[in-house]
């Protein structure tokens, strides 16, 4: 396995790894866990990472997480699309 990694050392990481947790599993397998929704899926490093770029794209909590940071924003959006309907 070491040797691999040595390897593969030039090539960076998918920004991807900000938002999951690598962890091994029961059956000694490499996982990535959502840090938002705490979801695992299986992170083959040889299997690429679009899968898991496909979750974080799509994760509900996470997209609930940046809802929430820009709260005033949203709530200023919504009474816009109000005041355009009544037009
Ligand atoms: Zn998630």
């Amino acid at each position: 396995m070491e040797y691999i990694t040595a390897r593969r050392k030039r090539k960076k990481r998918f920004k991807v790894w900000k938002e999951l947790e690598e962890e091994i599993n029961a059956h000694g397998e490499s996982i990535a866990k959502c840090k938002h929704c705490s979801v695992e899926l299986s992170a083959h490093r040889d299997r690429g990472t679009s899968h898991l770029k496909r979750h974080i794209d799509s994760c509900v909590k996470r997209h609930l997480g940046l809802m929430h940071e820009d709260d005033s924003d949203g709530d200023n959006f919504v009474f816009d699309m109000n005041e355009l309907r009544n037009c």
